[in-house]
């Protein structure tokens, strides 16, 4: 792990944001470590006129060997939570805090094992998420889980105890130097992949498909 990273900013191309230009520039970007042991980087995708926007933490294995946000089983069940709480799914777009995948090897066949990224890889990988935002301008973004919730809500940000209402755009977002972008409300929530992992799968579906009703509304109001 590195203790400094040098961080996005520089690959990011300098004039008016273009989410094509974003993700071709984002493929070559080595502003941390984490480019040189995964496949590819995983820029954000949906719909360019998206007003609604999910960021959640890092690429998973799927993600890394596809090149593309939320293809596995955790992307798949938020699809079906999407559905089930009215969004627009054609209408939205779907990114990470931090654009390479994160593991470590084990086993006799070298299994990826997802690691969470830390406070330098999320810093360096924030640039890419001001720059989408730029772009987009979003109405409404949903946090999916404590990495997201740390990039864009800092680090003393609780998801369990804050999940499932509209929050104001944080205040220290709003300082220029840490996130240039117009407010838009926030809904957080709990990860797909944390429903995957639950003891009472049911119950924390529920909850997740709760909390994207009260997105769902603030989208509409
Ligand atoms: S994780 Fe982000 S900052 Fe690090 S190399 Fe990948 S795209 Fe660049």
């Amino acid at each position: 792990m590195t203790e400094t990273a040098p961080g996005a900013q520089e690959f990011v191309p300098s004039g008016p944001p273009d989410l094509d230009e974003l993700r071709a520039a984002a493929a070559g970007c080595q502003g941390c470590h984490l480019y040189q042991d995964a496949t590819q980087t995983v820029f954000g995708r949906g719909d360019a006129g998206a007003k609604l926007v999910f960021v959640g933490e890092q690429p998973g294995d799927q993600e890394d060997r596809q090149g593309l946000p939320f293809v596995g089983p955790a992307g798949h069940l938020l699809r079906r939570a999407v559905d089930e709480a009215g969004l627009p799914v054609e209408h939205l777009y779907i990114t990470n805090a931090v654009k390479h995948f994160k593991f470590k090897q084990s086993g006799p066949g070298k299994r990826r094992i997802h690691q969470s990224p830390d406070r330098i890889e999320i810093t360096a990988c924030r640039p890419w998420l001001v720059a989408e935002f730029a772009a987009l301008r979003p109405d409404v973004v949903v946090v999916l889980g404590a990495t997201a919730a740390k990039a864009l809500l800092g680090p003393s940000f609780r998801v369990t105890q804050s999940r499932g209402t509209v929050l104001p755009w944080p205040e220290s977002a709003q300082r220029p130097q840490d996130f240039p972008v117009e407010p838009a409300k926030l809904v957080a929530t709990i990860h797909p992949s944390a429903v995957l992992r639950a003891d009472d799968r049911q119950t924390a579906y529920s909850g997740l498909v709760a909390d994207l009703k009260v997105a769902a509304a603030a989208l509409a109001a």
